[in-house]
Formats: structure tokens, C-alpha cells, sequence
């Protein structure tokens, strides 16, 4: 372990080495964090200074990545890439985040998102793996296009994008309401309603759309905090892509959606919550260790209620981090280090059986970043208020934790209810019934109003079974 955390050539002024959970990374993974912190410190962060104010993509900051091989982070060797693992994943997000630029960090966590989507499906597609072995050299900006403007953050429910077979491939159109890099990326992983659709909406596909195939409107983006991060409106409209342009075979978005686009974002997006908490505790540090109240003769650090809020800030974002790094560590022992070729078979899905716990360590890094950021805030007093010591803007980005879908809402309310209720009950596509909610309604109707609402139950059932339309699946 390196025993000093160097920054510009000084000591770090934050936290060192001895608040960090160094043990989980190699000796490897550690000189790379070590070599990303100087690239932090020279290139990333002053541009997150430029990219909050003047809302600028950070394309300068990925071109900087890609000097240390970052985009093809999972990529295998044999391919050009890193072939690193899922604890490495959480760690370069969270330095990203922490020590660079948050808005990086996110696009980042897109990107490692959409090349784990195409790396799932590469071994016999030779489109994917020639995108894959060429997104270091040039600089190749990946992410994924999936939240529906009709759904808001349910963006397993894609009900504005369709995609049919036609004699050249593919023709897909997508209308999604926010995607990551939208506009900058050079290629997008987006999902839509699987082609031959019948009005099941947990049949859904994955295809590969380059830059110069959408619509984006990246004049439109504005927003608290993330704002070089350009989440902005994208459409594909009606174009027609060849066969091999479709990720994984039809029907593969539920299966891609579980094993791979869940795990990997709410893994990487967890790390950049804890970055951001880590980033703020870091530059409250300084500011208190050095500021002086001349009456009293003590530093603001000299405040028992200063200390009592790093030790609660340190302890909670410590135990954020510990649960996300686990969630790496896991993934690592299911798929033999990240091992790709697992894959091959179609049928392995073996991160997808702890979905639940993907969701539980988001919903706690996306919780603790608002608090101690807050409370970093409230540390440094009027002086942490003004732009300049930027830990108001770590603030604002650490604001898009607990909004980004899933939302800790919709996260929490899945936990408690599959922890109550049982799977079933989750209903992400809106097919099984509530008995019981049913019952208790039609139980307050008279028996005119019963007989009204069988009839006209009834012309509804008639009209379905002339289109031919899927009935709910099952009944709780
Ligand atoms: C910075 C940023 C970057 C993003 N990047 C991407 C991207 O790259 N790709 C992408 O596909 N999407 C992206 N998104 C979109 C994101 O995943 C959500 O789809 C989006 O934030 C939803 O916003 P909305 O206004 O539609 O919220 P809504 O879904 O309308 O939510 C409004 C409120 O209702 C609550 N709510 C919603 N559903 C339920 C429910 N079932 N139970 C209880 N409460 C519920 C929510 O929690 C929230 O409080 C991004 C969002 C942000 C903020």
C-alpha cells in the first residue's frame, strides 16, 4: 500500500491511504489508482470546474482516461483491454468521482454500463468486438439509452420505442427522456419493445446505435448538479441498422437488464455517490484543519461538533463503501473475475440472482451522499456556501443520487415489498393482479354499479380477444 497519497506533487490535504479500504485491490489495481489520482490532480479537476459552470461535455477528461486504457476497463487482454474486474470498476469511479469530476464519473459509469452490455453478447458478434477492441484508441464514448418519457424512471418499460424486421435488418425508433452523454457518445446501447412485439412489455431487445444515427438536444440540458454530464433528450428515429446490430438475440433485454445494466450501474453509480461523500469529506478537511478563530484561538477542527461530524461522515460513507465493494467482490467470485467468456453460454445469468442487493447498495450510497455532503456544508460554514472551495457543487452532484431510476423510492418500496410480499409482487411490467385491492374496490359498489362495470368488462374482453392482446400473467 502506498503510504502517502500525493496531490500535485504535495501530501494529499483530505483523507490518506488510512481511510481507504486498500486491502480490496491488488497491488496492480493500486499503482493504477495511484497513476488515475495524478491524472485527477492535473487534468480531471480543473476541468470539472469549467464543465459545472459552462455546462461542457468532459470529452477532454475521457480523452485523458483513455491514456491509462480506462475505457476498455473490462475489455479482455486479448482484446486490448484491461481485462480488469468489477472491485476495480467501483474503485476508478469512486476516484474519478471523488478526486476528479463527478459528471465524468457518471458518463464513466454509462460507459462501463453499455461496454458491459456489449461485452455479455460479443463472443459471436464481430461488430461488438470490433467497437470493443478500438475504445481506447479512439476514444470511443459508450452509454446506455433506456428511461422512456411515458415511464419516467421505470426504464424497464420502454412504451415510446419499437423496433421491426425489415429486408436490410432492423429499423428501430427510441424516444427516451434522458440518456447520459446524449449527443457527445459515439455509440449508445439502447432498449426497446422486442420486434413482433404482442403487447408484453418484458419482451425487449438491445441494439447498437452509433452517434450519427440519433437526435439529441443537448442545448436543452441545465440542471442542479451533474451538469457536464448532459442527460439530455435522444431519439432514434426509424433508422434501420443490419442484423448484427441487434445485442444478443431477440427477446434478450430482460436477461440483459437483470445480469448485466442493473448490477453494473447501480455498482459503478454507487462508487460515485461514495466518491462524491468521500470528495466532500476530503475538501472540508482542509478547510477546517486550516481556518483559524482568532478570539478563541482554535481551528474550526478544534470543535468537538466539527469532529463528531467527520467521525459520522467517515463511518457511514466507509460502511457504504465496504457494502458496495462487497457487491464487487461478489460479482468477481460469480464470473471468475469478470471472466466474459462465461457467456457464451447463454443460459449463465449469475449475477442477476442478488439483484436485490444491487438495489440496497445504491439506495444507501445515494441516502449518505446527500447527508454528508450536507453536513460537510454545514462544517465549513459561509465559506463552504461560496463556489470557490467547490464543495457546494459536490453538493449539487451528489442531489442526483437519490433521483437517478431507480429512484430511492422505487428502491426501498422493492426491498420492503419483495422482503413482505414476495417477487411476484414487485410487477415490473404491470401484469399481476391485486386481488385483494380489486375486491376491497368492486366490494363498494351497489348492485347496479356491478352490474355497469361487467359490462362493460365484458366489451373490453371482446375488443382484447378480436386484437389478440396479452392477458395479465398471474394473480396475487
Ligand atoms: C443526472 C441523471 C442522469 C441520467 N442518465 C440516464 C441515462 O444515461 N440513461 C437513462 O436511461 N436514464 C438516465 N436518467 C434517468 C433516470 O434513470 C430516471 O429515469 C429519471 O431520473 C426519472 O425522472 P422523472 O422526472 O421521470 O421521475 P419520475 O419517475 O416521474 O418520478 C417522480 C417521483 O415519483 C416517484 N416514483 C416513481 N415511480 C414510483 C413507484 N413505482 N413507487 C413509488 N414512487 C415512485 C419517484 O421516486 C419520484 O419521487 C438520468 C437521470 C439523471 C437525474
Amino acid at each position: 500500500m502506498t503510504a502517502v497519497k500525493s496531490w500535485n506533487g504535495e501530501e494529499y490535504s483530505g483523507l490518506g491511504y488510512d481511510f481507504d479500504p486498500q486491502w480490496l485491490l491488488s497491488p496492480e489495481q493500486q499503482i493504477l489508482q495511484a497513476k488515475l489520482i495524478d491524472l485527477c490532480a492535473t487534468v480531471l479537476r480543473p476541468n470539472a470546474i469549467e464543465s459545472d459552470r459552462g455546462l461542457i461535455y468532459p470529452r477532454q477528461n475521457f480523452e485523458a482516461l483513455a491514456s491509462l486504457g480506462l475505457l476498455g476497463l473490462f475489455v479482455p487482454k486479448e482484446w486490448g483491454g484491461l481485462g480488469e474486474n468489477h472491485v476495480c470498476a467501483a474503485m476508478v469511479v469512486e476516484t474519478i468521482a471523488r478526486y476528479g469530476c463527478p459528471s465524468t464519473a457518471m458518463c464513466y459509469t454509462m460507459h462501463l454500463g453499455a461496454t458491459a452490455a456489449a461485452l455479455f453478447r460479443a463472443h459471436d458478434n464481430p461488430e461488438l468486438q470490433q467497437l470493443l477492441q478500438r475504445l481506447d484508441q479512439d476514444v470511443l464514448i459508450g452509454t446506455l439509452s433506456y428511461s422512456d418519457p411515458e415511464t419516467g424512471s421505470h426504464f424497464w418499460y420502454p412504451v415510446s420505442s419499437k423496433a421491426d424486421r425489415c429486408a436490410d435488418g432492423w429499423m428501430v425508433s427510441k424516444k427516451a427522456s434522458w440518456t447520459t452523454s446524449a449527443g457527445f457518445a459515439d455509440w449508445y446501447i439502447v432498449q426497446t419493445t422486442s420486434p413482433d412485439f404482442d403487447g408484453n412489455y418484458s419482451d425487449l431487445s438491445c441494439f447498437l446505435i452509433y452517434g450519427d444515427e440519433v437526435k439529441a438536444e443537448p442545448h436543452k440540458w441545465d440542471a442542479l448538479g451533474l451538469r457536464g454530464n448532459q442527460s439530455g433528450t435522444l431519439q432514434v428515429d426509424g433508422v434501420t441498422v443490419p442484423f448484427e446490430r441487434m445485442v444478443g438475440p431477440k427477446g434478450d433485454g430482460t436477461a440483459s437488464n437483470d445480469e448485466i445494466v442493473d448490477p453494473f450501474f447501480l455498482l459503478c453509480s454507487s462508487a460515485c455517490w461514495n466518491g462524491i461523500a468521500m470528495g466532500a469529506i476530503d475538501i472540508a478537511k482542509r478547510h477546517v484543519t486550516r481556518k483559524k478563530h482568532v478570539d478563541v484561538g482554535m481551528r474550526v477542527a478544534d470543535y468537538p461538533t466539527i469532529q463528531d461530524y467527520f467521525g459520522e461522515a467517515i463511518i457511514d460513507t466507509n460502511a457504504c463503501r465496504s457494502f458496495t465493494f462487497t457487491m464487487g467482490k461478489l460479482m468477481d467470485d460469480l464470473t471468475q473475475q469478470c471472466d466474459w467468456s462465461l457467456h457464451e453460454d447463454l443460459t449463465a445469468l449469475p449475477r442477476s440472482t442478488y439483484l436485490p442487493w444491487y438495489w440496497q447498495i445504491k439506495f444507501a450510497a445515494a441516502k449518505n451522499v446527500a447527508h454528508v455532503c450536507d453536513k460537510m456544508l454545514h462544517a465549513c460554514g459561509g465559506s463552504g456556501f461560496k463556489k470557490d472551495m467547490e464543495i457546494e457543487r459536490y453538493l449539487r452532484d451528489g442531489k442526483a443520487g437519490w433521483v437517478m431510476g431507480p429512484t430511492n423510492e422505487v428502491l426501498r418500496q422493492f426491498v420492503g415489498k419483495l422482503a413482505l410480499l414476495g417477487f411476484e409482487s414487485l410487477d415490473y411490467w404491470n401484469q399481476t393482479v391485486n386481488d385483494r385491492v380489486l375486491h376491497n374496490e368492486v366490494k363498494k359498489l351497489d348492485a347496479e354499479g356491478k352490474r355497469k362495470l361487467a359490462a362493460m368488462l365484458l366489451d373490453q374482453a371482446a375488443a382484447e380477444d378480436e386484437k389478440g392482446m396479452v392477458q395479465p400473467l398471474s394473480v396475487v
